[in-house]
């Protein structure tokens, strides 16, 4: 609620009317311009008309070739932005590749793991042969010795 500037009562009523103006920036270091929205209220006191700022919006000028400069900049960064996700992408491609490498290392692996535990068995059996043949061997000895 805006404050009447003459006997400072709070004005609550609507304002009268509402225009815009556009001003060059006062602010030190500012350039370009300001829009300002004002409004104007009346006192309803002592009926004092008077505008308070309720809204501003600041325009920068800026030079047509530094405008073009900086959407020049922005194409480049757009680009850099594009390769840099198509590496991405590619990136990613080499990681499910390598997985894909991996997983049939792992099979490979499994496989030849596989292949040494037949071999011992074979080994085993092998071993259990002889045995069974030597025993054979011991037991007709001892039988053609009894008769
Ligand atoms: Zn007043």
């Amino acid at each position: 609620m805006p404050a009447c500037p003459k006997c400072g009562s709070r004005v609550s009523s609507t304002p009268t009317r509402t225009f815009s103006i556009l001003v060059e920036s006062e602010r030190a270091g500012e350039s370009g311009f300001t829009a300002k929205k004002l409004a104007t209220y009346q006192c309803t006191k002592c009926n004092t008309k008077f505008p308070v700022a309720v809204d501003r919006q600041h325009y920068l000028v800026v030079p047509a070739d530094v405008i073009k400069r900086m959407q020049n900049e922005m194409r480049v960064l757009q680009m850099h932005n594009e390769m840099f996700s198509d590496s991405l992408k590619e990136l990613a491609r080499g990681q499910q590749e390598l997985k894909a490498a991996l997983k049939a290392a792992t099979e490979e692996s499994e496989i030849r793991d596989l292949e040494n535990k037949l071999r011992g068995l074979e080994r085993h059996v092998e071993h259990l042969r002889r045995d069974k043949i030597e025993l054979e061997q011991k037991l007709s000895g001892s039988l053609a010795s009894s008769r």
